[in-house]
């Protein structure tokens, strides 16, 4: 394969990845997504029983449904909410097997250079295309050379710990066996036997927390004995619940309403205030201790769903512009950082705010986000047509903005998956991003 028809590298076939690929299928571009997991949207799959506030209307690509139309896919009820398992059953599974032999499972991308140059060397970097370093499920090394990476590979693998400084808890590593980093699934005999009738506690305030609080709650109704401690790190609840009916996404508004009620009914102890410091294990159970000295009764069981951080570690050797705070592309900071935009409500952006200081190199989809809280797929799909878009040379199709993002309907910290607590109170929202250079890196111009 010539140099000018390289693929353009996807690593991910998720949600966002697979629309990526959609778009270069659209425009006639080679496209090689490369995925970790045995299939498609392995990492949605892994919280197969979560419903989303998401409508199906909200989570299909246009460019993938074009795609699948034509293969005699049957679109879902755009009105209904699926669950992740649906979403990757119904949808990503389909696009994955339209695809073809342009997505290929069970290849792991463990690191990304430009052909023959560390990030420090000028010299000749303009002409080279990108290596791509790959790992297969066999352990077989594989470098695939790319015109462009689109990295769409998500923070589902990123989670952040319990400790309040965003490094492990004293203990947390030992403890392990009593703690999980994700929304249980209750509905599971053996998961639902390990929490019926004992005390947990739950950490975070973004949607995942709220989905465990309305989970835990129905639990607590069925089986006594069952009791929620609900650490905050804020020092009150405050609009942890969101909008409520003001929210432009209803089924987003309610679950805010569900889990508030689910406080209310009494098996639910809310503990504001709350960093955690250290993890002590004792007899049938974990003590947290806060880093203000307090002490909290014995737990059985710890859920820790308090945001996720990217993996940036095999993106060493490109030169990245990433902000300091949430390690998103610096541009599209000021846009969803929750210290200072308290909205929630996100503006969509695209090719120039995802563009790195590396020529042809875009993070894209949950990854982009960095460690703000407020993702939302069909935010991804927009930033994809826009970067395939610049990659195709199509500027005005790249700047052009396609999408109205629902709002929140609430100030200050709602809107979010796992609440890194960060939220800012009253100001609203993001500044406009500065502009930053569209150079993709054709090696042959
Ligand atoms: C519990 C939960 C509920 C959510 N609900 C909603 C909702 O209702 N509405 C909404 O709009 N959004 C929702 N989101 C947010 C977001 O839309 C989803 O997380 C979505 O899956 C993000 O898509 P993505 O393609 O960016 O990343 P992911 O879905 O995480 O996909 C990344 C893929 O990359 C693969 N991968 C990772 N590392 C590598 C590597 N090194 N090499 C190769 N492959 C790799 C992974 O296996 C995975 O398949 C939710 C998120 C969570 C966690």
């Amino acid at each position: 394969m010539g140099e000018t028809e390289l693929p353009v590298v996807v690593v991910g076939a998720g949600p966002v990845g697979l629309a990526a690929a959609a778009r270069l299928v659209e425009r006639d571009l080679p496209v090689l997504v490369l995925e970790a997991g045995p299939g498609a949207g392995t990492s949605v799959g892994q919280w197969h029983h979560v419903r989303l506030f998401s409508r199906w209307a909200e989570l299909v690509d246009p460019a993938a449904e074009k795609l699948l139309a034509r293969s005699g896919w049957t679109a879902p009820d755009p009105e209904q909410y699926p669950t992740g398992h649906e979403w990757a059953e119904s949808y990503l599974e389909p696009l994955a097997r339209v695809l073809g032999e342009r997505v290929r499972f069970g290849a792991r991308v463990v690191g990304v250079a430009r052909r023959g140059r560390d990030r420090v060397v000028d010299a000749g970097r303009e002409s080279e295309p990108l290596t791509v370093h790959v790992l297969g499920v066999d352990g077989a090394e594989q470098r695939v050379a790319a015109r462009v990476l689109i990295d769409a590979s998500g923070t589902w693998t990123g989670p952040n710990p319990l400790g309040a400084d965003g490094l492990a808890a004293v203990g947390e590593a030992r403890a392990t066996d009593r703690i999980v980093y994700q929304v249980p699934d209750l509905a599971d005999p053996a998961v639902r036997a390990r929490y019926a009738g004992r005390r947990i506690a739950v950490a975070g305030s973004g949607h995942s927390a709220l989905t465990a609080l309305v989970a835990f709650a129905e639990l607590a109704a069925e089986e006594p004995g069952t009791h929620v401690d609900w650490l905050l790190r804020r020092g009150q609840v405050g609009d942890t619940f969101g909008g409520g009916e003001a929210d432009e996404l209803p089924a987003r508004g309610a679950l805010g309403s569900r889990a508030a009620q689910a406080v209310a009914a009494g098996h639910i102890s809310t503990v504001a205030g709350f960093r955690t410091a250290s993890v002590e294990t004792v007899e049938g159970g974990l003590v947290l201790v806060g880093d203000d000295g307090r002490r909290l009764d014995p737990v059985a069981e710890v859920i820790v769903v308090t945001g996720f951080r990217p993996d940036l570690s095999w993106l060493s050797e490109l030169r990245l512009d990433l902000d300091p705070v949430l390690q998103a592309p610096r541009a599209l900071a000021p846009l969803i950082d929750p210290n200072v935009h308290s909205c929630g409500t996100v503006y969509p952006h695209g090719a120039r705010e995802l563009a790195q200081p590396e020529p042809g190199v875009f993070l894209v989809g949950m990854k982009s986000y960095g460690r703000a809280p407020t993702f939302l797929a069909m935010t991804g799909y927009e930033q994809v047509r826009s970067v395939v878009a610049a990659i195709d040379g199509d500027q005005a199709a790249a700047e052009r903005v396609e999408l109205v993002l629902p709002d929140t309907g609430v100030c200050g910290g709602a809107g979010v998956f796992d609440d890194p607590d960060a939220a800012a109170e009253g100001q609203c929202c993001g500044a406009p991003a500065q502009p930053v250079s569209l150079s993709i890196g054709h090696p042959q111009d």
